[in-house]
C-alpha cells in the first residue's frame, strides 16, 4: 500500500475474486450484491446455513479473507449508513463508528472560512442527500449542530451553510446541467487581503481555496528520520586508499549503490578503472558527499563546478575531463571560494 496506483490495484484484485464468486452454486441466493472497494452490502435470501457454506466457498477462492456481519435487530451497517429493514422497504440512518470524534477545526482557529466550511458542506450534504425519515434528519441536523457547538461554532455560520447546501442541493436536481466547471487556485490565507483578492479571481472565474501556512512547528520541527549520507544523492568524492588521485562524481541515486559501480568498474568508470589497473583500492569511508540534491541539472553544474575547484587548488584527479559549455563561467567565480569549505 501506499502506493497511487494500489488502489487500483486493489480494485481490480477483487473485482477478479467477485466473478469468481457469481460462479458460485450459492450464489443463486444473492438478490442484491454491491460493493464499494473492499466493503460487500449482500441482500441473501437463502438459509442461515446456506449463508454459512457461501461464506467458507469465498474465503476458499483467494488469500484474501472475509469477515461477516450479520444484521441484528433487522439493522446493519454499511459504510457510514445504517440500513434498517421494516416491512416494506428500508430505513436510512447516518452511522458513525464507535471511535469517531466530533472534533473538527475550532471556529476561532486562525484558518480562512472556505478551510472551516467544508466539513459542515459534507455533513449537510450527505444529510440532504440521504433519504431519512423525518425522525432520523432531524435527529442527524440535531447531532451536526452538536458537533459545531462543541467546536465554538456560532449557530448562525451553521445553518447559513446549512441553507446555502440546500439551496445548491436543490438546484442541482431540478438543473442537472447548470454545474459550471471553473478553475481551483490554492493561495495561501492571509485574513486582511483574502476576501479582496477572492473577488478579484472570481471575476475571472477562478475558484479560491486558502491554503494554510506553514506553522512554526512545521518550520522548526523535523519530523523525518535523519537520513545517512550513505543513502543520499549528489556530488561525491572518492579519494584512493593507495594514492594521490580523487575522483569527483555525480549521483541522482543514493552514494551506495554508485559506489559499488565504481568498486566493479561496471559501468566503466576513471575512477573503477584506475583501481583494477594500479590494484588500487577504494572505500566508502575514505568518500564525501559534497552535495546533496537529487536534481539532476543542478547537480551538473556543481560537479563542474567542484572539478574545476579542485583542478584549481591543484587536487589530482583521474575524471575524464571533458571540455564542459559551462567552463567559462567556472574561471570567472574562481576569485570566490565556495561557502561550503568555510
Ligand atoms: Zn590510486
Amino acid at each position: 500500500m501506499g502506493s497511487p496506483i494500489s488502489g487500483l490495484l486493489a480494485d481490480i484484485y477483487v473485482d477478479h475474486i467477485e466473478e469468481q464468486i457469481t460462479q458460485l452454486p450459492e450464489y443463486t441466493h444473492v438478490s442484491l450484491w454491491r460493493r464499494y472497494v473492499d466493503d460487500i452490502l449482500c441482500f441473501w435470501t437463502g438459509t442461515m446455513q446456506e449463508l454459512t457454506k457461501f461464506f467458507e466457498a469465498i474465503n476458499n477462492i483467494s488469500n484474501l479473507k472475509f469477515t461477516i456481519e450479520t444484521e441484528i435487530n433487522n439493522s446493519l451497517n454499511y459504510l457510514d449508513l445504517t440500513l434498517t429493514r421494516n416491512a416494506h422497504n428500508i430505513d436510512y440512518n447516518i452511522y458513525r463508528k464507535p471511535t469517531t470524534t466530533d472534533v473538527i477545526i475550532p471556529f476561532n482557529s486562525s484558518h480562512a472560512p472556505q478551510i472551516k466550511t467544508p466539513s459542515f458542506n459534507f455533513m449537510f450534504h450527505r444529510l440532504l442527500n440521504t433519504p431519512l425519515t423525518l425522525e432520523n434528519f432531524n435527529q442527524e441536523l440535531a447531532t451536526i449542530i452538536q458537533i459545531g457547538k462543541n467546536n465554538n461554532y456560532p449557530l448562525n455560520f451553521m445553518l447559513n451553510i446549512f441553507h446555502k447546501t440546500k439551496k445548491r442541493t436543490t438546484l442541482n436536481h431540478i438543473y442537472p446541467h447548470l454545474k459550471t466547471s471553473s478553475r481551483y487556485i490554492a493561495i495561501p490565507y492571509y485574513p486582511h487581503i483574502h476576501n479582496d483578492i477572492s473577488k478579484i479571481l472570481t471575476t475571472h472565474n477562478m475558484n479560491i481555496t486558502a491554503r494554510s501556512h506553514p506553522t512554526l512547528s512545521n518550520l522548526l520541527i523535523n519530523t523525518k528520520p535523519p537520513q545517512h549520507v550513505h543513502n543520499k544523492a549528489g556530488i561525491y568524492e572518492i579519494n584512493c586508499n593507495d594514492c594521490q588521485l580523487s575522483y569527483i562524481g555525480l549521483t541522482t541515486r543514493n552514494l551506495k549503490t554508485r559506489f559499488k559501480e565504481h568498486q566493479k568498474n561496471t559501468p566503466r568508470s576513471a575512477i573503477g578503472s584506475h583501481t583494477l589497473e594500479k590494484k588500487h583500492t577504494i572505500s566508502l569511508d575514505n568518500t564525501k558527499l559534497l552535495h546533496h540534491s537529487d536534481q539532476f541539472n543542478k547537480l551538473r553544474i556543481l560537479e563542474q563546478y567542484e572539478i574545476d575547484y579542485a583542478k584549481h587548488n591543484n587536487k589530482q584527479l583521474v575524471n575524464d575531463i571533458t571540455d564542459c559549455p559551462e567552463q567559462h563561467l567556472y574561471k570567472m567565480l574562481h576569485p570566490f571560494k565556495p561557502h561550503h569549505r568555510t
